[in-house]
């Protein structure tokens, strides 16, 4: 069957939850130790002596002369040797004499992207991005393995339509119970009346696209399902995927063995593969942890928490809540305990908030999966495909998020708006690729469906990864929570008999070739 052995997972959970405290001193090292200097496209407030403010924007590249913009100045001369690259005190001081301004300090008002870093963060950086791509690189191919394998593997027709009709039930019904759940939260807290003036301050805003919902459906059918393949496009991956599958199945085992057999073992070597990345997470995770912190400015931090400390309280309460009734279903409906099933599916809970990732903890959740009791041939379709379309979390985020710039800007919202922006947050979110901050950018779909500005959106962006980590939770716990249920509504589907599964042989040279 699909996956052979699956990730080891014995003493992972608690190498991880290593490696994230240590990434959590080395960040807090790293934040006060070696401040992130001065990035292209920062925008700063500078502090004059005669208590005036004034905005200084640095250039978006570093070719631009002069690399900076002071409000109502325009005719600012050139900083000799630049100032993209020093450190704050640093360009305080070259500020200072090239405008004659006199600057006592600099704040940061919003943060271009960072390039810029010591080498002990690049490190960080390194290591954590390392593991992030080297799981993402493995991603893709099993899903498509995966997913294949598990469809074909069924060989019934009429058991993978019921199959399929069910695991899309419950991913749909848990989504859009994470979206009625974060309307409640959001009109009982109103986190976005809180905002106040944050708002105003100019803050990036994201390029302006309309989503046409009819382009947003036809978009899952790729041009070319390479090309799919080589540009990420998971949702056009998958429906192609799934055609395959159905066509393998439709066909019998018979007919479709080699196929069959050339992507079951290549899911075996990918396995080898990710065991062999997984013994690098708890470095990963720490490089990760280790790098969101570091590039933190504390007092930025601390500004952007005050407006934004209730939105992150709101929708952190809401996804703990939500996490909590998945896996009440679970108890519920998969007949399952609840302490026993955090206890199985901590290595990927852990893996999902080291990476904010889906995708990446995708082999992970798998193998977690199975533990559960849940038979290959079941979490081999639904894991992946979940791991790609459902996603209570992001939906959950969405709803929050949107909601909470209508409250700033004083928009209110009919409760037949609320409600489209809860249905166009399940589509959001399904949409969104598994991968870090996705929901963000498809936070945009949302708000250009209600009307509302994108202004804003890079605001969410500095606090995103921590909400970002949990959200990244509560979605693979939805697609764990969903085989799981699955498989009891599927007693003949024996996880037992996964292996006697396996009929599937080549065709024989003298076999009839002939429909
Ligand atoms: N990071 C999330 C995931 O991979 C997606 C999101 O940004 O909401 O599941």
């Amino acid at each position: 069957m699909s996956g052979g052995e699956g990730v080891k997972t014995t003493g992972l959970a608690w190498k991880v939850i290593l490696g994230m405290l240590v990434g959590v001193a080395l960040g807090l090292v790293l934040m006060f130790n070696a401040p992130v200097p001065v990035q292209a496209g920062d925008s700063y407030r500078a502090i004059l002596s005669n208590g005036e403010n004034v905005t200084i924007k640095i250039a978006a590249n570093r070719d631009a002369k002069p690399q900076y913009v002071v409000t109502d100045r325009p005719d600012s001369p050139d900083v000799p040797g630049g100032l993209i690259g020093r450190s704050r005190a640093e360009a305080r001081d070259a500020l200072s004499g090239a405008t004659g301004l006199r600057i006592e300090n600099l704040e940061l008002v919003s943060r271009g992207p960072v390039k810029e870093m010591s080498p002990m963060t690049m490190a960080a950086y390194f290591v954590g991005e390392g593991f992030v791509r080297l799981l993402r690189m493995i991603a893709l191919p099993l899903i498509v393995c995966s997913v294949l394998v598990g469809i074909a593997s069924l060989g019934n027709l009429k058991l993978l339509g019921r199959l399929g009709r069910q695991t899309f039930a419950v991913y749909f019904a848990t989504m859009f119970l994470a979206a009625g759940i974060g309307l409640t939260f959001v009109n009982l807290v109103q986190p976005g009346k809180a905002l106040g003036r944050a708002l105003e301050e100019a803050v990036p805003d994201v390029v302006q696209s309309r989503p046409n919902p009819a382009d947003m459906v036809l978009q899952m059918i790729p041009r070319n399902p390479f090309e799919a393949l080589a540009n990420f496009d998971v949702l056009g991956a998958l429906f192609f995927t799934i055609l395959l599958g159905v066509a393998m199945a439709s066909r019998g085992k018979h007919r479709s063995a080699p196929v069959f057999n050339f992507f079951e073992g290549l899911s075996d070597l990918l396995y080898v593969i990710v065991n062999w990345i997984m013994r690098l997470a708890p470095f990963g995770v720490a490089g990760l942890v280790a790098y969101f912190l570091g590039i933190q400015d504390p007092a930025y931090l601390a500004d952007i928490g005050r407006g934004l400390g209730l939105y992150a309280v709101t929708l952190a309460s809401a996804l703990v809540v939500h996490w909590c009734v998945l896996i009440g279903l679970v108890a519920w409906l998969g007949r399952f305990g609840p302490f026993q099933f955090v206890r199985t599916m901590a290595p990927a809970f852990l893996t999902a908030l080291g990476t904010s990732s889906s995708a990446a903890t995708l082999p992970v959740t798998l193998t977690c999966t199975n533990r559960l009791g849940v038979s290959k041939r079941v979490s081999g379709f639904v894991v992946p495909v979940g791991a790609t379309l459902n996603m209570d979390g992001t939906a959950l985020f969405e709803v929050i998020g949107v909601m909470f710039f209508a409250q700033a800007f004083g928009a209110d919202l009919t409760v037949g708006q609320q409600l489209l922006v809860a249905a166009t947050a399940v589509l959001a979110a399904a949409g969104a690729a598994g991968i870090p901050s996705a929901g963000l950018v498809t936070m945009a779909i949302v708000l250009t469906a209600v009307g509302l500005p994108l202004t804003g959106l890079g605001l969410l962006f500095a606090i995103d990864r921590p909400l970002d980590m949990m959200r990244t939770v509560v979605n693979i716990t939805g697609d764990a929570a969903t085989s799981r249920i699955v498989q009891t509504w599927n007693p003949e589907i024996d996880p037992a008999e996964d292996d006697i599964a396996e009929e599937y042989e080549p065709i024989e040279p003298t076999a009839s070739h002939g429909p």
